[in-house]
Parts: C-alpha cells; sequence; structure tokens
C-alpha cells in the first residue's frame, strides 16, 4: 500500500524570481509546501541560480525539490522550451550556453524596450527594476507596463505590445532543440519536452523531429500543461507510446505572474522514478 506521503502531488515545472516568477525560491518553496505538494520541479529559464535557496527552504519540510531548469531552444523562427532535470549546475558546457542564452536575452530586451518606448512612457531602468536580478524576459517588460498603467496586467501586455506580431518583438539566441538535448544528457540530465502542443506547435515538432530528439536522448513530453491543445495531448500520448517517452504534467506556475496554480497538472510517482533513474547528474533534494 502506498503511504500518503508517496501519494501526495508532484509538480514538475515552476517558474520563481530567477527568471520570471514573481516569488523568490523561498516563497515558491512554502508556497509549494502549502499547496500540499509532494515534489516541486523548479524550472527557472535557463538558469539555476535558484537551486541552493529552494533546497535550503525545502529543508526539514518534507517536500522534495527536483532541480531544474527550462532551457530556451530555437527551431527555425520558433521557440521550442525544453525542461531538463537533475543535470550538472556545474557543467561547462550548460554554464557558458546558458550564460550566453541569458546575456541574449538581455540585449534583445533591451531593444524591445528601445522600441516601445518610442510609442509608450516606459524606460529601459523601470523594466530593470521589476526584473529582481533574475533572467530578463518579456514578463519583466510586461511589469513595467502594468505600474505605468498602460496594461492592466501581464496576459493583457502579451496579447497587445509584447505579442510577437505586436511591431516590436524580437527573438533571442538559443540552440536547436536538438543541441539542447545533446547538452543536457551530456551533464547527466533528463531533458522533457515543455508544453509541445500549445497552439499552432505541430507544424514545428512533427513526427521526425521527435524522433529525431528521441534518438538524441529525449526523455518525455509534458503532456498535462495548460497550454496543450485536447488534439495535441491525444497526439502526444500517442508519440509517447511508439517511442517510450515519460509522460509529465505541470502547473508552470509564475506566482502572481500567470493565473497557472500549483498543482492543477501533476505527474505520477511512476513518471517521476523513471526521471530520477536516468539521471546521473543530481539528485533530488530531499533532505
Ligand atoms: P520571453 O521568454 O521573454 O520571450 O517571454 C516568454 C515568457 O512570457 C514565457 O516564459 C511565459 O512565462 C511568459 N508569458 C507568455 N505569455 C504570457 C501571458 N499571456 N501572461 C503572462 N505571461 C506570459
Ligand atoms: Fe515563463
Ligand atoms: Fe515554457
Ligand atoms: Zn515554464
Amino acid at each position: 500500500m502506498s503511504s500518503p506521503i508517496a501519494s501526495r502531488p508532484i509538480d514538475l515545472h515552476t517558474h520563481s524570481s530567477v527568471s520570471d516568477g514573481t516569488e523568490t525560491p523561498t516563497q515558491l518553496v512554502r508556497a509549494a509546501v502549502a499547496a500540499g505538494l509532494g515534489t516541486v520541479g523548479l524550472t527557472d529559464h535557463d538558469s539555476t541560480a535558484g537551486w541552493q535557496e529552494a533546497r535550503g527552504a525545502a529543508r526539514g519540510t518534507g517536500l522534495t525539490v527536483v532541480p531544474g531548469m527550462e532551457l530556451s531552444t530555437n527551431l527555425g523562427p520558433a521557440s521550442v522550451h525544453m525542461l531538463a532535470y537533475l543535470f550538472d549546475p556545474s557543467n561547462a558546457r550548460i554554464v557558458a550556453e546558458t550564460a550566453r542564452i541569458r546575456d541574449g536575452r538581455l540585449h534583445r530586451a533591451e531593444r524591445i524596450v528601445e522600441r516601445i518606448a518610442r510609442d509608450y512612457d516606459v524606460t529601459w531602468d523601470e523594466v530593470v527594476a521589476q526584473s529582481d536580478g533574475g533572467v530578463l524576459g518579456r514578463p519583466h517588460i510586461a511589469d513595467a507596463l502594468v505600474a505605468k498603467g498602460i496594461v492592466p496586467n501581464r496576459s493583457a501586455a502579451f496579447e497587445s505590445i509584447l505579442h510577437w506580431q505586436g511591431g516590436y518583438y524580437e527573438k533571442y539566441y538559443a540552440p536547436s532543440p536538438l543541441e539542447g538535448v545533446r547538452m543536457i544528457v551530456g551533464a547527466g540530465g533528463v531533458p522533457v519536452l515543455a508544453h509541445p502542443a500549445t497552439h499552432g506547435r505541430w507544424r514545428v515538432l512533427d513526427r521526425d523531429t521527435i524522433a529525431e530528439l528521441v534518438d538524441a536522448g529525449l526523455a518525455g513530453l509534458e503532456v498535462g500543461h495548460r497550454d496543450n491543445t485536447d488534439d495535441g495531448r491525444a497526439r502526444l500520448l500517442e508519440l509517447a507510446d511508439e517511442f517510450d517517452l515519460v509522460v509529465t504534467g505541470s502547473s508552470d506556475y509564475h506566482g502572481a505572474g500567470k493565473p497557472n496554480r500549483l498543482a492543477e497538472n501533476t505527474t505520477t510517482p511512476e513518471a517521476l522514478a523513471r526521471i530520477v533513474e536516468r539521471a546521473t547528474g543530481a539528485a533530488p533534494f530531499a533532505d
């Protein structure tokens, strides 16, 4: 019989203020404990800077933290997010590549703000002030626009000024998904495609692309995610079956930055066990 602890919810995709979440890693861990989670994955964009703080905050609470990251990758014009679990955070290639991505994000955000500032009363300093020193992204530009009363909330900003077709958008440097998978596996980690079936994604992540990623070591697909379409989920389950991939479900919690709530989608203990078994770069923080 499984214990009540083993059956507590597992949520493997969350963001802290190290990237574009609104809560510090400590606050995020407290929110996870309060929500009754047994396990939380910390997956800030392109950064592992929150791992140690989250580990310290979780100590003695009974909450297990699965250290991870959401790696940015680019496939042609499309941005493809890849969850990376339990890799060695000191791996030289990961360290260098994520630094390059973060630097690209910073300069890209600066250029976006420069263009927005021609039409709206917002400055670069106001955007930086929203970031808490974390990985700069459009959510921080959104927060500055909200603070100035230009839009009511992040979502409204993304539907207008920050939309990729909104007239101010620009991409940022990121490796290809194949390079991403190789990099994560090379650091002893476990790659899982994040929300791979959001609206319109199927033109990009077709079966052959996924087959190629599986050959390189792709371990799983995040099927349970509010942004995946119903048709997309069904297709993902077929692909998971065909390639024997781990199926995960997660909230993509961003604190107050998004409506996503902790544990709104969850991962089974069996799926988590498969991820932990494959990992050689790090172990879950369960101390
Ligand atoms: P960026 O990485 O700078 O291109 O910004 C993309 C990030 O913005 C994603 O990681 C999402 O967390 C966030 N985001 C995208 N759409 C929305 C939205 N409608 N509301 C709030 N945050 C969003
Ligand atoms: Fe985000
Ligand atoms: Fe994402
Ligand atoms: Zn995310």
